[in-house]
């Protein structure tokens, strides 16, 4: 049994002062309590100079193009983003080395689980041996191919899927997926009562393309399509989706660096502000298009938001911590409070883990990890602030 104590310990939901948290010697959490002042050493209790925290939750990652770090030049747009991860993964081979690599990093980052976006099987038996939990999105998408044989095709790869509760179906963007696809995965998930996640108005030509079939996107993808995705127009890109997965019980929009206060009030209508996630990428944002996602509008709507490393083709890095701290910067109205509870309990509830991670209460097992060199006087991560699992 290990009793733990810090400056802070945060329970995924709040900070708490003179507490301690106690766990088996297998990380289960047995009690969180707090201590009477004056607090007094005790034999056997470990103290730590900063903040422990349960483990954080990377709501979205692509571990599978984990080998096209730095071959994709920053700030292009998403357009171009798009046709270059379309042209190299043909041209670089897939590299079992660089996936383990980045589980590893990952996990030497604090992160305990993972939403990741898979094209293929080739990273599942690695995802079934790490000591990260993974929870893989298989993305469909049917540009070339028509949309029955593409929903097969991700049948077959979700049978193969070793951990039945921790896989879904999932359409890569309504700008690349078919109404009949996105019906057809509607109805799966349904079925199987999974999480879905969609890349959403990542970039304004997006919402052009459904509101008006004009702009970037729209031709770029002309070029690709085998058939007609867009029958008719929508306010936004957004609106497709929102009615396109209308029955399944969870989505985690990704990106949303278009989405409009409009949108917002929309989905908590129509959709209920339990029933979706944000997943805010802001790093792979800055990388793709130097832009921001719509953080303002998450905080003063009280948007259920989660936080995403997004992958190395689009990122430096795949650390909690520097997204924290590059939103921390870039919207410093946002409290350490909100990044962390982001970053742990709304990751895990988002991919349906909470039973098990985002938070310390009794039974559950979501690790442990120590957040230091903070400015504790403010509550302020800095950029040496550093993470590390105890
Ligand atoms: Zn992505």
């Amino acid at each position: 049994m290990r009793k733990i104590r810090a400056h802070y310990i945060f329970d995924g939901f709040r900070f708490r002062k003179n507490a301690q948290l106690v766990v088996s010697d297998d990380g289960v959490v047995q009690d969180i309590y707090s201590v009477p002042e004056p607090i007094e050493e005790e034999a056997g209790v470990e103290f730590y100079a900063g903040i422990i925290s349960p483990g954080f939750v990377n709501a979205h990652c692509h571990l599978e193009l984990s080998n096209l770090q730095t071959h994709i030049p920053q700030k292009t747009g998403l357009p171009d983003f798009v046709s270059s991860v379309a042209r190299l993964k043909k041209e670089i081979p897939f590299s079992e080395d660089a996936c383990k690599e980045t589980d590893e990093l990952m996990w030497n980052n604090g992160i305990v689980a993972v939403g990741d976006i898979s094209n293929f099987s080739d990273t599942f038996a690695l995802k079934e041996t790490s000591p990260i939990q993974y929870h893989t999105f298989i993305e469909l998408f049917d540009l070339h191919e028509d949309s029955r044989a593409e929903y097969e095709r991700g049948k077959k790869l979700f049978k193969s899927y070793l951990q039945r509760k921790h896989v879904s179906l999932s359409p890569h963007a309504p700008y690349s997926c078919s109404r009949k696809l996105c019906a057809k995965i509607e109805a799966h998930a349904v079925d199987y009562e999974y999480p879905v996640t969609i890349h959403n108005q990542e970039h304004e030509s997006e919402n052009e393309m459904f509101s008006k079939h004009s702009g970037q996107l729209f031709q770029v993808f002309q070029k690709e399509l085998t058939h007609p995705i867009l029958h008719t127009t929508y306010p936004s890109s957004l609106r497709f989706s929102a009615g396109a997965f209308e029955q399944v019980r969870h989505m985690l929009f990704v990106h949303n660096v278009y989405m409009s206060e409009y949108d917002i009030r929309f989905l908590l209508e129509e959709r209920g502000a339990q029933h979706f996630t944000c997943v805010v990428c802001l790093c792979s944002n800055m990388y793709i298009h130097d832009e921001l996602p719509p953080l303002p509008l998450f905080l003063k709507y009280s948007v259920q938001w989660a936080i995403g490393t997004d992958s190395l083709a689009s990122n430096t890095d795949v650390s909690m911590i520097r997204e924290m701290l590059s939103l921390q910067q870039a919207f410093p109205e946002v409290s350490l409070n909100q990044l962390l509870h982001a970053a742990t309990y709304r990751g895990a509830y988002a991919l349906n883990l909470q039973s098990r991670f985002g938070q310390f209460s009794k039974g559950k097992k979501p690790g442990v990890i120590l957040i230091e060199q903070l400015d504790l006087q403010n509550m302020r991560l800095t950029p040496e602030t550093k993470v590390r699992m105890i």
